[in-house]
């Protein structure tokens, strides 16, 4: 899928492709042509699904396709929880519509009213707002509703958690009865669904993360690994187990960088993509690593999610994400339509946390296995109740003297989780297809 495809225009296509994006998102693929088409949009994403391009950009194009504001009016709103979102919503419209003669503007509470009010006496075309701050302005008569054409509705799931469901109410009963709405939000509860009631009709429904079967094949595993040994291990699984093109995770791009330099001095090919690397370095490096010429790839989650590889054999989370959606991203790029892939996590004491997200947000846990020589000395924590098990018995290739050497540094916590876990030692591991449901989608800009 292209940009061009979508039907995006000449002037926005230009600054997406300054904007250094080569291929549009999930959401932006899905929510781009409806909204151009006018339809209403309910959609499941949140922040880092690239969701603000995926409104953003086909709502420019609708406004410069119709005659200008008018004084103290706007004709597209955008309503966001918190003024960061608030501001970079903003952002994005500026960066998108640069080549375009649109104005906009964003208000947020917090900060004098008046610099607002005179922003928006020749009107804007895009106001981005926060809802109290939006009130007062338009108490104080700095704006009027009545020429809005399209209304969205950012992280509406926030904003109903942040308790701006009668402030959305009073909005939205100033607001023209005809109008195009976009609602966004993490997840279709029935809160936002009874919100949308009334608020929206008949819309496309986008879920970027649907139940996707394919998921199914991905078999998952964890190897437990102190922090300053995952290079090494990583290092010595490529090796041993003859591994070919991998994505590697890193959740920074420092970190991509070291590590890649770290697999070199192995005389393994690695290249890394992140945030500071040129457009035609990531191009190059893509491009190599297609062509079998680099072995691992090592991504960062939004370098990773600009480009367009997948049906890969493995994924390795050198880091576990922060947000536990990011992993069902990350992982989904192996095992694709049908074909079976291993996603692999080298999980460190202090990622207990993230791990504990993780495995209660795809409701199991995933098999752990032990390499020789590499078990950890800080142990990873069993990290949730016995409500979600596992598939299969985990197995160990752990032998006596490690056992002892751990029973003596580590205590008996470590001794527990082998005993509910583990095999006798030196058993085959087993490690197949934790089955799993993909759930809604959603990722962090991690670079
Ligand atoms: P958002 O979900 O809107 O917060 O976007 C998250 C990040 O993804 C932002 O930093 C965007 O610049 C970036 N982004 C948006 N669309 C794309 C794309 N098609 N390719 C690569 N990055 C993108």
């Amino acid at each position: 899928m292209t940009f061009e495809k979508l039907g995006l225009s000449e002037e926005l296509l230009r600054s997406v492709s300054e904007a250094a994006y080569t291929s549009p998102t999930p959401i932006q693929a899905q929510a781009i042509p409806a909204i151009l088409q006018g339809k209403d949009v309910m959609a499941a994403a949140q922040t880092g699904t690239g969701k603000t391009a995926g409104f953003t950009l086909p709502l420019l194009q609708l406004l410069n396709e119709k005659p200008p504001v008018k004084n103290n009016r706007a004709r597209a709103l955008v309503l966001t929880p918190t003024r960061e979102l608030a501001a970079q919503v903003q952002e994005s419209v500026f960066t998108y519509g640069k080549y375009m003669n649109l104005r906009s503007t964003v208000v947020f509470g917090g900060v004098k009213i008046n610099p607002q009010m005179m922003k928006l006496r020749r009107g804007v075309d895009i106001l981005v707002a926060t809802p109290g701050r939006l009130l007062d302005l338009f108490q104080q008569r700095a704006i009027n509703f009545n020429d809005i054409e399209v209304l969205v509705l950012d992280e509406a799931d926030r904003m109903l958690d942040m308790g701006f469901i009668h402030d959305i109410r009073k909005i939205m009963a100033l607001l023209p009865k005809k109008r195009q709405t976009l609602m966004f939000s993490a997840t279709f509860s029935q809160e936002i669904r009874q919100l949308a009631k009334g608020i929206i009709s008949n819309p496309i429904e986008i879920d970027v993360a649907p139940r996707n079967s394919a998921v199914e094949t991905i078999s998952q595993i964890i190897y437990p690994v102190d922090k300053s040994r995952k290079a090494d291990l990583l290092s010595h699984l490529i090796i041993k187990e003859k591994w070919y093109q991998v994505l590697v995770f890193s959740r920074t791009k420092h970190g991509a960088d070291k590590l890649m330099k770290r697999l070199s001095r192995d005389n393994i090919h690695a290249a890394a993509i992140h945030g500071n690397k040129s457009q035609s370095q990531r191009t190059k490096a893509l491009d190599n690593f297609k062509k079998n010429k680099i072995q691992i790839l090592v991504a960062t989650d939004i370098a990773a999610r600009g480009i367009d590889i997948d049906h890969l054999s493995h994924v390795v989370n050198f880091d576990l994400p922060n947000v536990p959606e990011d992993y069902v991203h990350r992982i989904g790029r192996t095992g694709r339509a049908g074909e079976s892939g291993q996603a692999i996590s080298l999980v460190s004491a202090d990622e207990a946390k993230q791990l504990h997200d993780i495995e209660r947000l795809i409701k199991r846990k995933i098999n752990r296995k032990e390499i020789e020589t590499f078990e950890p000395q800080h142990n990873l924590p069993e990290s949730l109740s016995s409500k979600y098990s596992r598939n299969k018995q985990v197995t160990k290739t752990t032998n006596n003297k490690t056992k002892r050497y751990k029973a003596k540094h580590n205590g008996s916590s470590e001794k527990k989780s082998y005993n509910r876990y583990s095999k006798p030692q030196n058993s085959v591991n087993s490690n197949n297809g934790n089955r799993q449901r993909r759930p809604a989608s959603t990722a962090t800009p991690a670079i």
